[in-house]
């Protein structure tokens, strides 16, 4: 994961451990080689800049240059600020609702259907958990036997109506079904396009609006680097959504979206997916993100 940037990470940082007197001259060739890593990964130029100027700033008030080992210090601030960046403190899901009712948006191909198997199975593992997975997406067929494929997968009950055109109504339907049959988190799976589009948005507001999820996520492939940022802005803008699911992060991503994704939106990356089976699921933790890119 993010092996091209832990490794340039680990060259630029290198700089700095090997030299025996360490000047400002060092520091600031270090944090222009860490903002170059940043870029590769396709880290937004703005933000790569932010992050090198405040490990800069927090590098000289902490006198850096005076300290015993100022080499791990910097490593130690580069570490810090991504942790930071990436959202400090992992973010959990608010489950108080009964039904808790979770929405997943995101486009076509992102990886929706199968997050959603994932947290279903993730969920009935905790003993008190028992999901109800919801097919809403009325345009493709295959979208909605997908899903049912899954749930037997996992052994979760899906919810679908054939011929219903009306995702709004399916949505409420499956609660009122959730309530009646003694499910308590009600997982509801929408229809994703190829780009953002005014039909989609009008469509998953409504169901938004309809069934007020305690938590609406935002699932995006990592592997689309700048687009999942802007994507995720698009729907930020009209759902105001409550976290990022980054998918395909086993893939041979470069890590901007991870990196970025927070500070544009200011919305956590929850979990992300690490595979096409049901088991690669991982809750997000930053600390964790950031200690594996800096090895
Ligand atoms: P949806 O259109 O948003 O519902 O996307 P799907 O759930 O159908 O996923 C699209 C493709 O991505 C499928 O082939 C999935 O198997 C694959 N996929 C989803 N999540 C991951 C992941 O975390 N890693 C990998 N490698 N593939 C994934």
């Amino acid at each position: 994961m993010f092996d091209n940037l832990s490794d340039k990470l680990d060259k630029a940082l290198h700089l700095l451990k090997g030299h025996g007197k360490i000047t400002e001259v060092n520091v600031a060739d270090t944090l222009k080689e860490v903002r170059r890593a940043l870029l590769d990964a396709d880290v937004n130029f703005k933000i790569a800049k932010e992050f090198t100027n405040t490990v800069k700033e927090k590098a000289l008030g902490q006198d850096v240059l005076t300290t015993l080992q100022p080499g791990q210090l910097m490593v130690k601030l580069v570490k810090d600020e991504l942790t930071e960046l990436m959202g400090g403190d992992a973010a959990g899901i608010n489950l108080s609702g009964n039904p808790s009712v979770i929405l997943m948006s995101g486009l076509q191909g992102s990886g929706k259907t199968t997050f959603s198997g994932k947290l279903a199975n993730f969920l009935k593992t905790k003993k008190t958990k028992k999901p109800l997975l919801v097919a809403c997406d009325i345009y493709r067929p295959a979208a909605i036997n997908q899903l049912h494929v899954v749930g037997e997968q996992i052994g979760v009950e899906v919810y679908s109506e054939e011929g219903n055109k009306n995702p709004v109504e399916i949505a409420q339907n499956a609660i009122k079904h959730a309530k009646a049959n003694g499910f308590n988190v009600v997982i509801v799976d929408t229809a994703g396009r190829l780009a953002v589009d005014e039909q989609m948005m009008t469509e998953i507001a409504n169901v938004h609006k309809a069934i007020q999820p305690q938590e609406t996520l935002f699932v995006v492939d990592a592997m689309t680097g700048q687009d999942a940022v802007n994507t995720a802005k698009a729907f930020n803008d009209r759902l105001n959504f409550d976290g990022v699911i980054l998918t395909k992060l086993d893939g041979d991503t470069r890590g901007g979206a991870a990196i970025s994704i927070k500070s544009v939106v200011n919305k956590p990356i929850k979990f992300i997916g690490t595979g096409e089976k049901m088991e690669a699921i991982d809750v997000f933790y930053p600390n964790r993100m950031a200690d594996r890119i800096l090895g």
